[in-house]
C-alpha cells in the first residue's frame, strides 16, 4: 500500500471491469476511497470485495451513465457516505454497433453516443458542484480512435464519441481551471479487456473490411501484444495524484506508439 492519493475519494464509472477495475484497484492501493459505478452489480461487488480484501475502502453503485438522474443519485450516495469527491474517472464506454454507415440505424448510432458522450457529460457535470471548493482531477477515457481510425473500420459512432470526448475535455479544462479542477483524457490503443463483448458487429462489416487492407489489430512498434489495463491504471493514478498538478487539458496517448504507424 502507498499513499499517492491518500485521503481522496474517487468516483469511477465502468469500475466493474477492464481499465476501470484496474484503476480502482490501483487508486485504492494508494489510499483513495473508491466508488465503483457501473451497470453490472455482480462485477462491481466482486471488485469492491477485492479492494476490501486488500485493506482498501470501496463502495459499489449500480448506475447507467447514459441516465442523468442515475449519475446524480450516484454522486449523492458517495457524498452522503464520504462527504467529498476529489477524483473522477469518466471511463465507462461501449464499442456499440460496428458496421457501414450506410446501414447504421439511428438507434444504434445513438446508443453509442448516449453511453460514451452523454455519459461523460453527465459524469463531469455532476462532479462540478461537489469539487468546486476543493479542486480535484477528472480523467476521461477517450481512445486513439478519436484521432486515428484506420484500424477501426465500421466504428463511426465509437470514433465520433472518442474525438468528442477530447473536445469536451478541453472545454471542461478551460472552464473548470478557476476551481482548480484539472481535466485530462487518456487515449489508449488496443488494451486487453472485455470491451469486445459490448460490440454488435453488423454482417455487412465484412464488405468494407475486405475492401481495405488492414494491419493486424493491436499491432504497435513497442510490442506485438495489446497493452494491459494495469498500464493504463498507472497513468490514471499519476493524473489523479498531485504529482501531475500542472497537467490539465491534455490528452495522453498510451498505445506503445500504435498511433504513429
Ligand atoms: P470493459 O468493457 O471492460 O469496460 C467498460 C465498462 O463500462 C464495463 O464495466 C461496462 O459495464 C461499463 N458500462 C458500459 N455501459 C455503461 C453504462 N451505460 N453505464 C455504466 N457503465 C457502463 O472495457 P474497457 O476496455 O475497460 O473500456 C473502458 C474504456 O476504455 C471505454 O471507454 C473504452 O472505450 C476505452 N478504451 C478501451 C480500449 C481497449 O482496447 N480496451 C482502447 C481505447 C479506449
Amino acid at each position: 500500500m502507498g499513499d499517492r492519493v491518500q485521503g481522496k475519494v474517487a468516483f469511477i464509472t465502468g469500475g466493474g471491469s477492464g481499465i476501470g477495475r484496474a484503476a480502482a484497484e490501483r487508486l485504492a492501493r494508494e489510499g483513495a476511497r473508491v466508488a465503483l459505478v457501473g451497470l453490472t452489480e455482480d462485477h462491481l461487488e466482486e471488485v469492491e470485495q477485492s479492494i476490501q480484501a486488500a485493506g482498501g475502502e470501496a463502495v459499489s453503485i449500480q448506475a447507467d451513465v447514459s441516465n442523468e438522474q442515475d449519475i446524480k443519485e450516484a454522486y449523492d450516495q458517495v457524498l452522503k457516505k464520504w462527504g467529498q469527491i476529489d477524483i473522477v474517472f469518466a471511463n465507462a464506454g461501449i464499442n456499440g454497433t460496428v458496421g457501414p454507415i450506410e446501414t447504421l440505424e439511428f438507434d444504434e448510432w445513438n446508443k453509442t453516443l448516449q453511453t460514451n458522450l452523454s455519459g461523460t457529460f453527465f459524469t463531469v457535470k455532476h462532479a462540478i458542484t461537489p469539487m468546486k471548493d476543493s479542486g480535484g482531477s477528472i480523467i476521461i477515457t477517450s481512445s486513439i480512435n478519436g484521432n486515428r481510425v484506420f484500424t477501426s473500420f465500421g466504428m463511426s459512432a465509437y470514433s465520433t464519441t472518442k474525438a468528442g470526448q477530447v473536445a469536451f475535455m478541453k472545454m471542461a479544462a478551460l472552464e473548470l481551471a478557476r476551481y482548480k479542477i484539472r481535466v485530462n483524457a487518456v487515449c489508449p490503443g488496443a488494451i486487453d479487456t472485455n470491451i469486445d463483448e459490448s460490440t454488435n458487429k453488423k454482417p455487412e462489416l465484412e464488405e468494407i473490411a475486405i475492401a481495405v487492407e488492414m494491419p493486424p489489430e493491436g499491432e504497435h512498434p513497442l510490442r506485438r501484444e495489446p497493452g494491459t489495463a494495469e498500464q493504463v491504471a498507472n497513468l490514471v493514478l499519476f493524473l489523479s495524484s498531485d504529482e501531475s498538478d500542472h497537467i490539465t487539458g491534455s490528452s495522453i496517448y498510451i498505445d506503445g506508439a500504435e498511433s504513429l504507424i
